[in-house]
């Protein structure tokens, strides 16, 4: 065939949503605020807290961006953006491929945030084509619904080739899915139609998604691996633990293990009077949103995620261990002056929580270490593991966690040394369709001998960090 078009890496931060013009979508987020209250307040938080005072209007605006794809239609997204080249008309082939769309949906099954990266390609029929920047504007439109992966990739399809009438269309859709109960996985789908229904035009797709880049060569390989895809218009899905992918953008396994366990706790949440009026503003919430609670997609969502939302917030039921100033700590010179340096203790938990501004989960890796005090006991692990959870388990800031997790340390091991390294990513900063994947923060907080001597620590954070690394190595293996 001719020549063919690669785009890749489309940014769609242009689509952030301000509803601030149209006086019936702020009525409508007020009462989306008035419904987020709720759920503040009904796992036990005090909404006026400073943290908290701007939450209720954040989760508000995030809900009426993440269902703003209900608002737009295809017509007036694609808008006078299709061009006829008669160039394009007289020559026969030359595939047009649009590649690394990143989306963010939110997942009609958990009410969270689903989100990678979707390749589109097409060939274009009487020479009309697409303004390349529309694919965008039109996977965000869908993604800005509650979907299901299979639907989005079969909407999308669909959508294209309404708009465009191409001589064939072919998407690829890799996803980070989190179900309750279920691994988190990458989740590759496809769909195609028209003449990639050949085997050689879909071949001819898969070598330029190939294209640079191991992370596409995956996705071409997870879709070889599934079932045969045959029939038009079917949308055909492989599962994929994260485990077992290098895609780009799947967050290192050793960074799910937090979530996943909550989701399992999550199981035994619920079925009390607190439940029922937070899954009540749950179901609110998809009211104001324009969806139907009812539909056959949506049924138990709300309470599913009220479970979540209750097994996330746990951590409220137990005492926070408090800063504990007098606990005594070793006298810098005296243990300087020996050669070895004090025993010390590392490990390593991993934690979920549930960021405060956003409430939207995030989770990861907690590395402690902590000094030996002249007694010489470890604390069990369970204590500290315990610790983590009663600190993560609440509406938190990862600034403020890993210092409370710091000062608990330091108190359970009896006030000689606590380091806390705090390594997490955030579903906030995926769900805003930004591209921002892969990126993880770390925070870091001190204690005692820790504090005082800073080649001790950076020596413990050295150690701490290649644990790290060579976990992440095992993951990928
Ligand atoms: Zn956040």
């Amino acid at each position: 065939m001719g020549g063919s078009a690669v785009s890749s890496g489309t940014d769609l931060s242009v689509d952030v949503y301000e509803p601030s013009a149209d006086t019936d979508l702020l009525e409508t987020q007020t009462r989306l605020q008035e419904a987020v209250r709720t759920l503040i307040t009904g796992i036990g938080e005090d909404e006026k807290r400073d943290g908290l005072r701007d939450t209720p209007k954040r989760v508000a605006k995030a809900w009426l961006d993440a269902s703003s794809g209900y608002r737009k239609t295809a017509k007036s997204v694609v808008g006078g953006a299709l061009f006829h080249e008669p160039e394009i008309a007289n020559s026969p082939g030359g595939l047009v491929i649009v590649r690394d769309v990143d989306f963010a949906s939110t997942s009609e099954t958990s009410l969270l945030p689903f989100y990678g990266r979707c390749h589109l390609g097409y060939l274009p029929s009487h020479g009309v084509v697409l303004g390349l920047s529309k694919v965008a504007r039109l996977v965000a439109m869908l993604a800005k619904r509650l979907q299901t992966q299979e639907r989005f990739t079969q909407e999308l399809i669909n959508t294209f080739e309404a708009e465009v009438l191409p001589q064939g269309c072919a998407v690829i859709v890799e996803a980070n899915q989190l179900e309750y109960g279920k691994r988190a996985h990458v989740n590759i789908s496809s769909a195609r139609s028209g003449c990639f229904l050949q085997s050689e035009v879909m071949e001819e797709f898969e070598t330029l998604l190939r294209f640079s880049g191991p992370g596409k060569a995956e996705a071409v390989r997870g879709l070889q691996e599934g079932p045969d895809l045959a029939a038009p218009g079917v949308v055909h899905s492989t599962g994929k633990s994260a485990d077992d992918t290098r895609l780009r953008y799947s967050a290192s396994s050793a960074v799910t293990n937090g979530l996943e366990e909550c989701m399992e706790e999550a199981e035994h949440e619920g079925g009390t009077s607190t439940s029922a009026a937070l899954e009540g503003a749950v179901l609110a919430i998809l009211r104001e949103i324009g969806e139907d609670p009812r539909r056959e997609g949506l049924s138990g969502s709300a309470q599913r995620y009220v479970r979540f939302l209750l097994a996330s917030t746990a951590g409220y039921k137990e005492a926070m261990p408090h800063r504990n100033g007098s606990l005594h700590c070793p006298e810098p010179s005296r243990q300087q002056s020996a050669a070895q340096p004090p025993a010390a203790q590392d490990l390593h938990i991993h934690f979920m929580s549930h960021c405060e501004h956003h409430m939207l989960p995030f989770h990861g890796q907690v590395h402690v270490a902590y000094l030996l005090g002249s007694s010489g006991h470890h604390v069990p692990l369970e204590r500290l593991q315990a610790l983590v959870k009663t600190c993560s388990r609440r509406l938190q800031i990862q600034e403020r966690l890993t210092q409370e997790i710091a000062d608990g340390v330091f108190s359970l091991t009896g006030g000689y040394g606590a380091l806390v390294a705090c390594e997490a990513s955030h579903m906030c900063m995926v769900a805003r369709g930004v591209e921002k994947h892969a990126s993880s923060t770390i925070t870091t907080a001190a204690r005692g001998a820790y504090l005082q001597r800073t080649a001790l620590r950076s020596q413990m954070l050295q150690r701490l960090m290649q644990h790290q690394s060579e976990s992440e190595r095992r993951a990928v293996r």
